[in-house]
């Protein structure tokens, strides 16, 4: 995709038909990924995809039960984790709490020698400048808050200069406020570093804030792997568009389909209902099909004159911003967002580029 500005970039670290099974449980399903230097990658999904497993394969925390781990182009299968150029930040790596924060970042060092030839001290200074804590050397981890203490933990994974940067849940311990706060800051860091970055989470909204690129996982496999917009506005499929963001998925029988350049148009049917959609790319649609399409709610309006129905207001949450509005229509609920209360019989519609065609073959 043209919105992908890694692609050029040298590949730091694949996963080329990774599959780790658990007796009966296959926990990462013949998995292919390259992550690229510099690039920040999340994995996202729900509880129990494979998230975890593919980190800690990742770190050589588990190994493979087919398949092969690269960073660069060498094969680490079977190097241990302590061998592999990665820094590693968990949940709840708590640090040493005998410990003070400056001893915390130094025992990251694991007695070696800092890089770039500087002292223990002035390496241990620069990274609790690097994460916002500067001069806290001497405070114990207990007088830190749970964000602080989250950046020293990333400070201490950074202090030998891996490689790779792997981050599970770091901030899922915080309150939401301070997860927003930390997330912006440990985005800095990273770009300021450069460091190739994989991170974990289930929370789609921090996935989409955080991330060059996004991998969404279900059932121990990435489902679609693409930028945040790309992920956003054109999900590959049902369960992606489900997962990520606020969306209503159709599903319409295709009544004619106007091929043209680049785009095309058909004319669906959800029920009686007519719609009109625009499809981005080719499309093999042909009458008689049938296909899936989601509509984002900040895609439906009170003004269009295209696609328009009339549904009834079930329910209104004032967002503060927005209110998000929920309209009873043939039996579902279709989710909008309005900056103006809604109440009895309210007619919406969308233009046909507000909808998105995924693709239903893969259910
Ligand atoms: P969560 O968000 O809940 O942490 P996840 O996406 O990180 O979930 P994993 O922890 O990778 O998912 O687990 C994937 C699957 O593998 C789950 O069904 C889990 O129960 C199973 N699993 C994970 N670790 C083990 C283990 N050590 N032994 C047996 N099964 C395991």
């Amino acid at each position: 995709a043209v919105d992908d500005e890694f692609v050029d970039a040298p590949v730091a670290l694949s996963l080329e038909g990774v599959s780790k099974q658990y007796a009966e449980t296959t926990a990462v399903d013949d998995v292919n990924l390259r992550v690229r230097e510099g690039e920040f990658f999340t994995l996202v999904g729900p509880s129990g995809c494979g998230k975890t497993t593919t980190l800690r394969l990742i770190a050589g925390f588990e190994a493979p039960t087919m398949g092969t781990v690269r960073f660069g182009g060498n094969d680490v299968t079977g190097v241990s984790p302590e061998d592999r150029d990665i820094g590693v930040v968990f949940q709840n790596y708590a640090l040493f709490p005998h410990m003070t924060v400056g001893e915390n970042v130094a025992y990251g060092l694991n007695f070696a020698d800092p890089p770039g030839g500087i002292s223990s001290d002035q390496r241990v200074a620069d990274l609790l400048e690097l994460v916002d804590l500067e001069g806290m050397e001497s405070r114990d981890p207990d007088q830190l808050s749970g964000g602080q203490q989250q950046r020293v933990a990333i400070a201490r994974a950074l202090a030998p200069g891996p490689d790779i940067l792997l981050l599970d849940e770091p901030m899922s311990a915080l309150d939401a406020q301070l997860r927003e706060r930390l997330r912006v800051q440990v985005k800095h860091i990273q770009r300021e570093l450069g460091i190739t970055t994989v991170y974990v989470t289930h929370d789609q909204e921090e996935a989409l804030a955080i991330s060059d690129r996004v991998a969404v996982m279900r059932d121990g496999a990435p489902e679609q792997v693409a930028p945040p917009q790309t992920i956003y506005r054109q999900p590959a499929t049902r369960f992606v568009a489900d997962f990520i963001g606020d969306n209503n998925v159709f599903d319409a029988d295709v009544e004619r389909v106007d091929r043209g350049d680049g785009t095309s148009r058909a004319r669906v049917h959800v029920g009686d209902q007519p719609f009109d959609l625009e499809i981005e790319g080719g499309t093999s649609l042909e009458p008689g099909d049938t296909l899936t399409f989601c509509v984002r709610p900040e895609h439906f309006s009170r003004e269009a004159t295209t696609n328009t129905f009339t549904g009834t207001v079930e329910s209104a949450e004032f967002l503060g911003e927005t209110t998000r509005v929920t309209l009873e229509w043939q039996g579902r609920s279709i989710r909008l967002r309005t900056t103006d209360p809604l109440s009895g019989d309210v007619t919406v519609g969308f233009e046909p580029d507000g909808a998105h065609v995924v693709d239903s073959s893969r259910e």
